[in-house]
């Protein structure tokens, strides 16, 4: 792995990839706008400095691929409310935590008042935490894209093997095609080329990109995450730009297959189904984006007892929405590394390890 590791990082092969596309470039009028959906790959261009390699033929928008970023305040606020439930121990991932609801309130906040919040570094914990607490309803407020869906879908099966009755969910699981889908549609600002994410494709495979990139004439290449990963993916989408060629690659070949793991698959169908509607920071209500229990597993959805709290609009100033849509840059905001750092977030984006303010603040400073 360390071999690997040196060879999809080695500077020679950077160089000559960047001098590929620089070279490339000079036949296309205007630099190519490529959208990278998932915050990892933000986090490794910025990391890498990649954008400043290939400046003048690719610009960069950043994506709605990181699922603590696009999780709308209300949903925050259910969080907030479970929390506060007497008898109630709510677990969330680490990033949850410093999530601002729409009263600026955090689950950090909640726990320093007397609430019982609890964060776990893998969902399984969770099993744990109800097993010694047996007089207390326990919560998982579960996030993510369909790489950690089989995960929560796994607690589920240990929930109910295991006969445990203390444990609910909140779900918040939502889907990368469908927000592609949905950014695609009378977008103006719609961008040349997209790099689909690679963790979840692992598990959906690259099959539903190619239905994206045949609807809406796009080219898309699933990357993993090195920097040559990176060089290589916008190489192809560069000439799939250049040749007029509107189709999906696959250049994470050593992990991504065209139809993805099955048996994750099936683990995630057997307890939930799509969702009619589910609403994403900046990018509104989006149909069929998001998974629910099924029906015959409802007893076990926490949402079903919280009152309905009206959607918020976000901090005033906060352009997280318009950065989840690549309409804007973590560097454009007025708060950016001032109001807004990663010790004191205003938003999502600034948040997580995978949010583009978060990437531009760590490796870029504020200039
Ligand atoms: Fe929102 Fe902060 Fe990013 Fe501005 S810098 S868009 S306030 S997260």
């Amino acid at each position: 792995i360390q071999q690997l590791k040196e060879h999809l990082r080695h500077p020679s092969v950077i160089s000559s990839l960047a001098d590929d596309i620089n070279k490339l470039g000079r036949t296309i009028d205007q630099p190519l706008r490529i959208m990278e959906i998932c915050g990892g790959h933000t986090h490794a261009i910025v990391k890498n400095g990649l954008d400043t390699l290939v400046t003048q033929v690719v610009r960069f928008v950043h994506g709605p691929g990181c699922p603590v970023c696009v999780l709308p305040q209300s949903r925050i606020d259910q969080a907030l409310y479970l929390a506060r439930e007497n008898g109630t121990i709510l677990v969330c991932l680490g990033d949850m935590m410093r999530v601002p609801g729409s009263e600026g309130e955090t689950l950090q906040h909640c726990r320093a008042q007397g609430a019982d919040v609890r964060f776990v570094y893998s969902p399984l914990e969770t099993l744990d935490i109800a097993r010694k607490n047996p007089g207390s309803s326990v919560v998982f407020f579960a996030i993510g894209f369909e790489t950690t869906t089989p995960t929560t879908a796994a607690l589920v099966q240990h929930t109910i093997d295991a006969k445990i009755p203390n444990i609910k969910f909140h779900i918040n699981h939502v889907l990368v095609p469908p927000a592609i889908d949905a950014l695609l549609h009378g977008n103006r600002q719609r961008p040349d080329a997209f790099i689909a994410p690679g963790h979840v494709s692992v598990i959906t495979g690259w099959k539903p990109y190619e239905l994206l990139s045949q609807k809406h004439h796009v080219p898309i290449a699933v990357a993993g995450f090195e920097p040559i990963d990176i060089l290589e993916a916008i190489r192809e989408l560069l000439i799939c730009h250049i040749k007029k060629i509107d189709i999906t690659l696959n250049s994470y070949h050593r992990v991504v297959s065209y139809k993805g793991n099955h048996r994750a698959q099936e683990l995630v169908d057997r307890y939930f189904d799509i969702r009619s509607h589910f609403n994403w920071r900046g990018l509104g209500s989006i149909p069929a984006s998001a998974l629910q229990f099924r029906e015959e597993y409802s007893h076990l959805d926490a949402e079903t007892s919280i009152p309905h709290i009206p959607a918020q609009d976000t901090h005033p100033t906060c352009q997280c929405g318009a950065i989840l849509m690549g309409q804007s840059h973590p560097w454009e905001c007025p708060l950016f590394g001032n109001a807004c750092t990663p010790a004191h977030p205003v938003g999502s984006c600034m948040v997580s390890n995978e949010g583009a303010c978060a990437a531009y603040y760590r490796y870029r400073g504020v200039s």
